[in-house]
């Protein structure tokens, strides 16, 4: 480490968890946001804040002015731009030590593979349900750790998922109906709530990437931010899980739009 780096990261380099050691874990890993939005923002920041040497940004979206209410990675100045470009300007503001890497397109089962085998750890900050199968498919399938987070109104869920040890299809079994939920645009979401589920996102990552502490494995971390609580509930891998039971039947990625719209028809 440079005498500067000694410097942005003494807070780091102070806790014995971390220390040297830890935060040249850190420096050496590669990290992949998939959503560079609500979840992405704090997310991200807070990765290319503690020193991730390598962050990788996917997502087609431009912004909007309707995105900065929540979305602290974008800026009014960039309203309109890509929301990779955009976010990596904040990132390498923030920490130009560390590398963007950025995909301006949706991950989908055609580039899924591809782009997460370039990484060693996923954190979805997607906002659909085909993205959340889909990256929990094909983490699994490629042994990456996954980072899961996804926000409803003023309610928010964490966990995440190390392969062997349960899944998205286990914790999911089947996708909810797609009328059950709707898009943001309509349904609405409380500003500070993705700040909160992205952060512990980010220290999930951390705490995966240095290997200390107890990752949230099993347990689905549940916060109502109007109540104010955090419950947790527990869960296990499945072993009839088509994905990672003891029989599975999915062996490579599947048609996921297909997959969560068919709860229409049934
Ligand atoms: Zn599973």
């Amino acid at each position: 480490m440079s005498p500067e780096e000694r410097e942005r990261y003494s807070r780091h380099l102070a806790l014995e968890e971390i220390g040297p050691a830890g935060q040249e874990r850190l420096l050496a890993a590669r990290v992949l946001m998939v959503g560079v939005g609500a979840l992405g923002s704090p997310a991200a920041m807070y990765l290319a804040a503690a020193g991730v040497g390598t962050i990788g940004l996917a997502d087609h979206d431009r912004v909007r002015l309707s995105n900065l209410q929540r979305q602290v990675v974008h800026r009014t100045a960039t309203v309109g731009a890509l929301k990779v470009e955009a976010a990596a300007e904040t990132l390498r503001a923030l920490n130009p030590g560390v590398q963007v890497e950025t995909l301006a397109a949706a991950v989908d089962e055609g580039n899924a593979m591809e782009l997460l085998a370039r990484f060693d750890l996923v954190v979805d900050g997607t906002d659909s349900f085909s993205a959340r199968y889909l990256l929990s498919d094909a983490s699994y399938l490629l042994g990456k750790p996954l980072v899961h987070g996804s926000i409803f109104r003023f309610e928010g869920q964490v966990t995440v998922f190390l392969p062997g040890q349960g899944c998205y299809r286990c914790l999911y079994p089947q996708p909810p109906p797609p009328d059950m939920l709707g898009d943001s645009d309509q349904v609405g979401v409380f500003a500070a709530l993705p700040g909160v589920i992205g952060t512990i996102q980010a220290a999930e990552t951390l705490k995966l990437i240095t290997a200390e502490g107890e990752p949230l494995v099993n347990r689905v971390l549940l916060h109502d931010a109007m109540a104010m609580t955090f419950r947790e509930l527990r869960y296990r891998r499945n072993p009839s899980c088509p994905l990672c039971g003891d029989h599975p039947t999915i062996r490579r990625l599947v048609d996921y739009v297909a997959f969560t719209g068919a709860t229409v028809a049934s």
